[in-house]
Order: structure tokens, then C-alpha cells, then sequence
């Protein structure tokens, strides 16, 4: 091979490999109004990480997912997640009839937005998501930045981030 045709070779190689991170790579948690946070869906561009499993842990603790294995808080929007987001919409908008949102599988400002709602303050940053059949806490840190306790760990209090796309959250 000529000189010219590796170094032509090495570029497609790291074009490649940048082309395949995520264009979302940065750490990014969620802070402030989880209105203003990623929307998620099978399809859109963050689909995966530690913040999926927040949202995750929101369906669990409202009955809506499991709380292990593939069909549980995993970290991946996939169809049993967003079966699961269909179901909690459509829950809400039978809970709320005056306040109903699209039941369409995608977690954005309308469905944060009623999540957040059932996000009550205790005390010093610390929350519980009050689901209907437990109670999850969660954490607003002095820079806005939100932490959970994932469905796997529920009862220890341990918190985790929520940064996407990697998954460092506890799977059971
Ligand atoms: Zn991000």
C-alpha cells in the first residue's frame, strides 16, 4: 500500500470512529426543571444512560415496568419502555382528565413535566418521587444537578447520576 493510500485508509478509520460516538457524548446530567431535560423515546437521539433509568425508575415506582431484567430498569428505551410510557400517559390522562397529555411513548416537556409534579420535596436538596407503590428518593445538588435512587438499589438510598449515554446504574 502507497503511503498516500494508508494515510487515505487511517482517515476513513477515525472518521469512522468518531462518527459512531454519539453526538451527545459529553457528560450531561439532568439539572434544574426536568422540564428543560432530554426527551427520550425509541427513536430519539438520547435513547440511552443513566437517564433513561431515571425515567425508568419513575415507571417502576408507579407500576409500570418491572424493576429487573430486560423488561426492567435497564438504562435502554426500548419497546418495553416505551409500552410502559404509553401505559403512565395514559394513566394520567385518566387521573387528570382536565390536564391530558399525548399518550405517545416520548418523555418530553409535557410528560417530564407531570413526572416533576409528583416530585415532593423533603428536606436540604433531598426528594421522593411519589409513585404508587413506592417512593424513590432523589437529589438536587447546590448546582441544580438531579442524582436517584435506581429501582435496583430502592431502599439503600444511594444515588446515581444521570449523565447518558453510559449506564452506570445498578441492574438487578
Ligand atoms: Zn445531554
Amino acid at each position: 500500500m502507497s503511503r498516500l493510500r494508508l494515510l487515505a485508509a487511517t482517515f476513513v478509520v477515525a472518521v469512522a470512529l468518531v462518527a459512531a460516538l454519539p453526538s451527545t457524548a459529553s457528560a450531561h446530567p439532568a439539572t434544574g426543571d426536568l422540564r428543560n431535560n432530554h426527551t427520550l423515546c425509541t427513536t430519539c437521539a438520547v435513547r440511552q444512560g443513566d437517564i433513561v433509568g431515571l425515567w425508568q425508575t419513575m415507571l417502576w415506582a408507579d407500576g409500570f415496568l418491572g424493576q429487573c431484567g430486560s423488561s426492567g430498569v435497564d438504562g435502554f428505551f426500548g419497546q418495553v419502555t416505551r409500552r410502559a410510557t404509553i401505559n403512565w400517559q395514559t394513566n394520567w390522562n385518566n387521573t387528570h382528565p382536565g390536564d391530558r397529555i399525548s399518550a405517545d411513548g416520548i418523555v418530553g416537556p409535557q410528560t417530564w413535566g407531570r413526572a416533576e409534579s409528583k416530585v415532593l420535596s423533603i428536606n436540604f436538596g433531598f426528594f421522593l418521587y411519589e409513585g404508587a407503590i413506592a417512593h424513590p428518593t432523589m437529589r438536587e445538588d447546590q448546582n441544580s444537578v438531579w442524582t436517584f435512587e435506581p429501582a435496583a438499589v430502592f431502599g439503600t438510598g444511594e444515588l446515581f447520576g444521570t449523565n447518558h449515554p453510559a449506564i452506570t446504574i445498578p441492574r438487578c
